[in-house]
């Protein structure tokens, strides 16, 4: 009786790897609760923009009985059954009409959002939904942003002679380590920086707004202008 049991079950494991094709090994996929935020996010920031309110409705009525329910991105959808998911603008009806939802559909196929992920039955169609991630104008328009960041992020490095030592540098050589008020010769170690139009007046780091001071100067003169400051002192 144990045989057979046995048997049974290596005949039935058989036959699951024999009907397991490449498709139904991608069903292992899962997204996790902790992933769907950033997932929602990068849809609405990359995929978004190349879509058609439609398609944008159709792509969140997928995500919802896909990825959100099952954890997968797999969903059996029927034409007809997407019909109240959306009000439809023709104004003609509330309800989208075959033709736009097949479409929406095949619009959504070309721009590589959807796939058809198997037959077609009674409940309808598999679809696999793609994420940003997996689609290659999204991917582009991604790496487009993090270029540009990253290009803000050094244009600021450049233009901060405050924060940035090496760029501190070059304000205190260009004043020759010399305090700008009272004439002290400093070192690096002495040397401050100080804001001739103070960053509580709009003044910023750049390279012309900085000058060399010592700390005693620098505390004096606190958020007077270097007219007022020089003025008074004398
Ligand atoms: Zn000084």
């Amino acid at each position: 009786m144990k045989d057979k049991i046995e048997q049974i079950r290596l005949l039935l494991s058989e036959i699951e790897s024999a009907t397991g094709d490449d498709d139904s090994q991608q069903f292992t996929k899962n997204y996790s609760a902790l992933e769907l935020p950033s997932i929602v996010s990068s849809v609405v920031d990359f995929l978004h923009p190349f879509m058609t309110p439609y398609e944008i409705a159709i792509y969140w009525y997928l995500f919802n009985r896909s990825i959100v329910k099952t954890g997968e991105q797999y969903a059996r959808v029927s034409t007809r059954g997407m019909s109240a998911i959306a009000k439809s603008a023709s104004g003609q009806s509330d309800d989208l009409s075959y033709g736009v939802i097949k479409k929406t559909i095949d619009a959504l196929k070309e721009k590589e959002i959807l796939s058809v992920a198997g037959d077609t039955n009674r409940e309808g169609t598999l679809y696999k939904i793609a994420i940003p991630d997996e689609i290659s104008m999204c991917k582009e328009l991604m790496s487009k942003r993090v270029e540009n960041e990253v290009a803000a992020i050094d244009t600021k490095k450049e233009l901060d002679f405050y924060n940035v030592p090496e760029n501190r540098k070059t304000v205190f050589e260009r004043d020759g380590y010399k305090c700008h008020y009272c004439g002290k010769q400093l070192t690096r170690f002495s040397a401050t920086l100080d804001h001739i139009q103070p960053v509580s007046k709009g003044g910023d780091n750049s390279f012309e707004n900085l000058i060399t001071a010592c700390l005693h100067c620098n505390a004096e003169r606190g958020n007077k202008s270097v007219m007022d400051f020089i003025a008074n002192d004398s």
